[in-house]
Protein backbone atom coordinates (compact mmCIF):
# COMPACT_ATOMS: atom_id res chain seq x y z
CA UNK A 1 0.00 0.00 0.00
CA UNK A 2 2.90 1.97 0.61
CA UNK A 3 4.06 1.90 -2.69
CA UNK A 4 0.94 3.24 -4.35
CA UNK A 5 1.23 6.27 -2.01
CA UNK A 6 4.74 6.72 -2.63
CA UNK A 7 3.92 6.25 -6.27
CA UNK A 8 1.10 9.40 -5.95
CA UNK A 9 3.27 11.73 -4.39
CA UNK A 10 5.80 10.77 -7.52
CA UNK A 11 3.29 11.67 -9.61
CA UNK A 12 2.77 14.60 -9.07
CA UNK A 13 7.10 15.72 -7.76
CA UNK A 14 6.25 15.77 -4.34
CA UNK A 15 9.72 14.21 -2.27
CA UNK A 16 8.35 10.68 -0.39
CA UNK A 17 8.46 11.50 3.67
CA UNK A 18 7.20 9.33 6.36
CA UNK A 19 4.74 12.27 7.77
CA UNK A 20 3.27 12.51 4.06
CA UNK A 21 2.92 8.62 3.66
CA UNK A 22 1.61 9.09 7.07
CA UNK A 23 -1.17 11.24 6.04
CA UNK A 24 -2.08 9.90 2.71
CA UNK A 25 -2.92 6.38 4.64
CA UNK A 26 -5.12 8.38 7.71
CA UNK A 27 -7.08 10.01 5.05
CA UNK A 28 -7.47 7.07 3.18
CA UNK A 29 -8.67 5.17 6.30
CA UNK A 30 -10.33 8.32 7.74
CA UNK A 31 -12.35 10.55 4.58
CA UNK A 32 -13.77 13.98 5.80
CA UNK A 33 -11.40 14.02 8.92
CA UNK A 34 -10.56 17.39 10.31
CA UNK A 35 -6.86 18.21 11.06
CA UNK A 36 -6.97 17.53 14.30
CA UNK A 37 -8.16 14.07 13.99
CA UNK A 38 -5.50 14.10 10.98
CA UNK A 39 -2.56 14.89 13.55
CA UNK A 40 -3.81 12.20 16.17
CA UNK A 41 -4.07 9.70 13.49
CA UNK A 42 -0.54 10.66 11.94
CA UNK A 43 0.83 10.32 15.40
CA UNK A 44 0.09 6.80 15.87
CA UNK A 45 2.76 6.19 13.28
CA UNK A 46 4.89 9.29 14.11
CA UNK A 47 4.53 10.26 17.92
CA UNK A 48 6.79 13.12 17.34
CA UNK A 49 5.55 14.64 13.96
CA UNK A 50 4.36 18.06 14.99
CA UNK A 51 1.17 20.24 14.22
CA UNK A 52 3.12 22.23 11.77
CA UNK A 53 4.39 19.56 10.17
CA UNK A 54 0.69 18.04 9.53
CA UNK A 55 -0.75 21.44 8.16
CA UNK A 56 1.99 21.71 6.16
CA UNK A 57 1.64 17.94 4.77
CA UNK A 58 -2.59 18.55 4.24
CA UNK A 59 -1.53 22.38 2.31
CA UNK A 60 1.06 20.41 -0.21
CA UNK A 61 -0.97 17.42 -0.71
CA UNK A 62 -4.32 19.85 -1.34
CA UNK A 63 -2.16 22.40 -3.66
CA UNK A 64 -0.97 18.76 -5.34
CA UNK A 65 -4.69 17.51 -5.69
CA UNK A 66 -3.66 14.51 -4.03
CA UNK A 67 -6.19 15.71 -1.21
CA UNK A 68 -9.52 17.33 -1.26
CA UNK A 69 -10.50 20.03 1.00
CA UNK A 70 -13.86 20.54 2.02
CA UNK A 71 -15.63 22.82 4.81
CA UNK A 72 -19.45 22.75 4.87
CA UNK A 73 -20.52 25.66 6.15
CA UNK A 74 -20.15 26.08 9.88
CA UNK A 75 -18.07 23.43 10.42
CA UNK A 76 -14.22 23.16 10.07
CA UNK A 77 -12.06 22.22 7.52
CA UNK A 78 -12.30 18.18 6.48
CA UNK A 79 -9.82 16.46 4.24
CA UNK A 80 -10.73 13.69 2.17
CA UNK A 81 -8.05 10.77 -0.05
CA UNK A 82 -11.36 10.57 -2.61
CA UNK A 83 -10.24 13.50 -5.68
CA UNK A 84 -10.83 14.77 -8.93
CA UNK A 85 -14.36 12.83 -8.72
CA UNK A 86 -16.76 15.64 -8.74
CA UNK A 87 -18.43 13.70 -5.57
CA UNK A 88 -20.86 15.68 -3.56
CA UNK A 89 -21.39 15.37 0.21
CA UNK A 90 -24.49 14.97 2.48
CA UNK A 91 -24.07 16.39 5.99
CA UNK A 92 -26.46 15.90 9.10
CA UNK A 93 -27.34 19.37 10.80
CA UNK A 94 -27.42 17.69 14.05
CA UNK A 95 -24.21 15.85 14.68
CA UNK A 96 -22.10 16.73 11.34
CA UNK A 97 -22.01 13.43 9.89
CA UNK A 98 -20.45 13.85 5.95
CA UNK A 99 -20.85 11.07 3.43
CA UNK A 100 -20.16 10.46 -0.12
CA UNK A 101 -22.82 11.05 -2.73
CA UNK A 102 -21.53 10.17 -6.07
CA UNK A 103 -22.46 13.33 -8.66
CA UNK A 104 -25.45 12.04 -10.89
CA UNK A 105 -24.39 13.60 -13.78
CA UNK A 106 -20.32 12.74 -13.50
CA UNK A 107 -18.41 16.09 -14.44
CA UNK A 108 -18.52 19.32 -13.04
CA UNK A 109 -20.58 22.00 -13.35
CA UNK A 110 -23.16 19.13 -13.00
CA UNK A 111 -25.90 22.49 -12.17
CA UNK A 112 -26.79 24.58 -14.92
CA UNK A 113 -26.91 27.94 -14.16
CA UNK A 114 -30.38 29.66 -15.81
CA UNK A 115 -28.39 32.85 -16.58
CA UNK A 116 -24.45 32.52 -16.31
CA UNK A 117 -24.10 36.53 -16.49
CA UNK A 118 -21.31 35.39 -19.22
CA UNK A 119 -18.97 33.70 -16.57
CA UNK A 120 -17.16 30.68 -17.74
CA UNK A 121 -18.86 28.84 -14.81
CA UNK A 122 -16.52 25.55 -14.02
CA UNK A 123 -18.16 23.86 -10.79
CA UNK A 124 -21.19 24.17 -8.53
CA UNK A 125 -20.85 23.40 -5.41
CA UNK A 126 -23.28 21.19 -4.04
CA UNK A 127 -23.48 20.04 -0.27
CA UNK A 128 -27.30 18.38 0.67
CA UNK A 129 -28.15 18.99 4.23
CA UNK A 130 -30.57 16.31 6.28
CA UNK A 131 -30.72 14.18 9.53
CA UNK A 132 -28.23 11.12 9.53
CA UNK A 133 -30.00 7.75 10.10
CA UNK A 134 -28.72 7.67 13.46
CA UNK A 135 -29.84 11.03 14.81
CA UNK A 136 -33.56 10.40 13.35
CA UNK A 137 -33.45 7.44 15.50
CA UNK A 138 -32.33 9.16 18.45
CA UNK A 139 -34.82 11.59 17.58
CA UNK A 140 -37.81 9.38 17.25
CA UNK A 141 -37.04 7.75 20.42
CA UNK A 142 -37.42 10.41 22.30
ZN1 LIG B 1 -26.42 12.95 12.68
ZN1 LIG C 1 -16.00 12.90 0.13
ZN1 LIG D 1 -23.18 16.67 -9.30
Amino acid sequence: MASDFEAQLRAVALRVTRPRLAVLAALRDHPHVDTDTVIRLVRTDLPLVSHQAVYDVLRALTDAGLVRRIQPAGATARYEARVADNHHHIVCRSCGAIADVDCAVGEAPCLTASDDHGFVVDEAEVVYWGTCPDCATNRTSQ
